[in-house]
């Protein structure tokens, strides 16, 4: 009989979300667990977003329009200091659905996908379930991209290189410099994927732009997002910005509404509102101030972060101290499916949540070596 599936898919296993809240409660018997496991804005959506999807509620007998019209062109209002145009954006059900169309539209059977390891899984997810070839560079040891690695393991086949900055699950950025001398280097044929999910929270002005770039590299995709500093992870809605041409092969392959209604009223109510977008800017670093000074007073080894949440290392099996978190009201990630078995992702929270999670990383590493004395 023949086989049921093909070997890529066999190989393939579901995405591990974060742990949701509702399992929590039931599993650990805490009542309201702080959820700082999967990078999301503390603050919720605007209060504009809101009544936007309030407001269309009564019209989800209709199909929303495929095309995102009114969406693209606020979106293209909004980025206009970079010359985008709605032509230039491809919309989709999460920046996770872009990087989908980016594989399946540019990467023939034949070819392969270059990516740093760890980096976000989805390049990895996509390559497999698309059956292409991943060539994955490991990190260096502070957890950057090896750039130079990665282009020395391009060869006649590569196709596309997914880049994420600041990258996934380690918060680390590669500067100007570093990304310009890569470009250099990479063949022009080659599709660069510059995802850009948590380009609103970077603070340090030698991360670059890659908006900027879009002009200059005719084959380059950025992907920005609506889920996390505009609150909007549930709505599913994340964009491509690229050459007019790149758009257009792009849109070939994008299902027929894959943005819904409501999505596309709260993204336009959302962009509107300007003043929670920096607002979530200001609480993300001031949080991350909190807890990188908290990590230190507890002795905890962690990453220069310049995204929403900030990886640390406890040097030792990190899934006990993940499950002793739980017990006491907090979900954050494990990556040990990343390869970093001693490592936790914490998202950035509100300031209240960012001092009961220190507090409750402290009792917990305390009680670890009590048992151990
Ligand atoms: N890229 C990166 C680097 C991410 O961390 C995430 C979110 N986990 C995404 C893309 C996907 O975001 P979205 O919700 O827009 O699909």
């Amino acid at each position: 009989m023949k086989p049921l599936v093909t070997a890529n898919i066999e190989r393939l296993r579901p995405y591990a979300p974060g742990k949701p809240i509702e399992e929590t409660e039931r599993e650990y018997g805490v009542k309201d667990p702080a959820k700082l496991a999967s990078n999301e804005n503390p603050l919720g959506p605007s209060p504009r977003a809101i009544e936007a999807m309030r407001a269309v509620a009564v019209e989800m007998n209709l199909y929303p329009d495929g095309g995102c019209y009114s969406l693209k062109e606020r979106l293209a209002q909004h980025l206009a200091r970079y010359d985008v145009e709605p032509h230039n954006l491809i919309m989709g059900n999460g920046s996770n659905e872009v990087i989908e169309f980016i594989i399946r539209t540019f990467v023939g059977p034949d070819e392969n996908i270059v990516t740093g390891d760890p980096s976000f899984i989805v390049y990895r997810l996509a390559s497999i379930s698309h059956n292409r070839e991943e060539i994955s560079v490991p990190l260096k040891p502070d957890l950057t991209y090896d750039l130079d690695g990665m282009v020395a393991a391009m060869n006649k086949k590569t196709k596309l290189v997914c880049l994420a900055n600041p990258n996934n699950p380690t918060g680390r950025t590669f500067n100007i410099d570093e990304f310009e001398h890569f470009l250099a280097r990479v063949r022009d044929d080659v599709v660069i994927c510059l995802d850009e999910a948590y380009a609103e929270y970077i603070d340090d002005p030698n991360v670059p732009d890659g908006l900027k770039y879009a002009p200059l590299r005719h084959r380059l995709v950025v992907c920005r997002t609506f889920a996390k500093i505009y609150g909007l992870a549930g709505m599913r809605l994340g964009y491509g910005v690229s050459s007019k041409e790149l758009v257009n092969y792009m849109d070939r392959v994008r299902p027929p509404f894959n943005v819904n209604r409501m999505a596309q009223a709260a993204a336009i109510a959302a962009l509107d509102d300007q003043e929670h977008v920096q607002r979530g800017r200001e609480l993300n670093l001031e949080g991350r101030r909190t807890l990188e000074q908290g990590f230190d007073r507890c002795g905890v080894k962690w990453f220069q972060s310049q995204a929403n949440f900030v990886l640390i290392d406890l040097e030792r099996p990190a899934m006990p101290i993940y499950e002793a978190l739980l017990y006491k009201g907090f979900i954050v990630r494990p990556v040990a499916n990343y390869g970093l078995p001693t490592c936790l992702r914490v998202t950035i929270g509100t300031q209240e949540q960012n001092h009961g999670f220190l507090a409750a990383l402290e009792e917990v590493l305390a009680e670890q070596r009590d048992t151990q004395a």
